[in-house]
């Protein structure tokens, strides 16, 4: 059984929540301040560790109080943090986000995540049957180095590219399954996609991706579309009540990088995930919607 390596962003959330949004210049009173531990390379290893798979992070936490705390919260759910440096002169990436009537403001400001290098993620060994995962809240040369490593040791490549950015193809080049939502790809293909669009139009995008890679286009209450060797799947989505999507393309990628580290055929793995992910927006927040095994194994029996 192979190992899952993420790696990827770690950052404390601070939501405070208020009757309104203040203008520029203007201060309100606000209701309530939360602290939830995100970042995308965070979220995606505890999906994968929480359904009981060995997961490695890789990245960098700041030595500040939410540095500590996040490793506290990170090691309860279980996730391996022996390649998490704490990096001395900044912070813990953190998410300053105003809520105010169901919309809000997010300012991220990546701090340590920011310095995750090369050399970081030279350190662990990876092998054969491995799955390595990162996704862009670290710095693209880092992954880009981290991909070579795990491509040069047998492992299976995982990208997920969000948030959107611009990506050259010799990084593109390192990725076997490339995983993004329809704004991803529309952002990544220079084509206008829509959320009613249809899955063969999806298709035609993510097609041009391809190029010996395996695309999912994660379609939110739709599932997913993956493309084999140009063939498209669609793996419906499970109808269920939604309460709250945040985190769910997290807790997707994490599940099919669990799947394939312990062998499952892509397929499975993917049905595997869009249930996992099924799970997770059935719950409020990312991490803590995160669903174990036994639950995923309930849903798809
Ligand atoms: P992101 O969070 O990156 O935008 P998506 O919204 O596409 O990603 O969701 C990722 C996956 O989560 C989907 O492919 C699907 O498996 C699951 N999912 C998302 N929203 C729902 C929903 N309303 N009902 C059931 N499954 C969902």
């Amino acid at each position: 059984m192979g190992r899952v390596f993420v790696a990827g962003s770690i950052n404390m959330d601070v939501v405070a929540t208020a009757e309104r949004h203040p203008r520029i210049g203007e201060t309100v009173a606000g209701e309530a301040v939360l602290y939830f531990p995100g970042g995308k390379g965070a979220n995606q290893a505890v999906a994968s560790a929480k359904l009981g798979i060995p997961t490695t992070l890789i990245g960098r936490l700041g030595t500040d109080a939410f540095g500590k705390e996040l490793r506290t919260f990170l090691v309860a759910q279980g996730v391996d943090l022996a390649f998490v440096k704490d990096t001395d002169g900044t912070h813990s990436g953190t998410a300053i986000i105003t809520l105010a009537n169901a919309d809000n403001t997010i300012v991220v400001v990546p701090g340590a995540n920011g310095l995750v290098d090369a050399d970081d993620v030279a350190a662990p060994i990876l092998a054969r049957g491995d799955v390595a995962v990162s996704q862009f809240e670290i710095p693209l040369p880092a992954i880009a180095a981290f991909f070579r490593r795990a491509r040069a040791a047998g492992a299976t490549t995982i990208l997920n590219p969000a948030p959107a950015k611009k990506a050259d193809k010799a990084l593109l080049d390192l990725v076997d399954i490339l995983v993004l939502n329809e704004t991803e790809l529309g952002y990544l293909t220079g084509t206008e996609l829509r959320d009613g669009d249809t899955p063969e139009r999806f298709s035609e995008a993510a097609r041009t991706l391809g190029q010996g890679k395996i695309v999912c286009v994660t379609l939110g209450k739709r599932g997913v579309l993956a493309l084999v060797e140009d063939q498209p799947l669609l793996v419906p989505g499970r109808e269920v009540k939604a309460v709250d999507t945040t985190g769910a393309g997290d807790c997707f990628v994490g599940a099919l990088a669990s799947q394939l580290a312990i062998g499952k055929p892509l397929g499975d793995a993917l049905a595997y995930a869009n249930a996992a992910a099924s799970i997770c927006v059935q719950r409020m927040g990312a991490a803590p919607s995160m669903p174990t095994a036994q639950e995923v194994s309930a849903v798809l029996s």
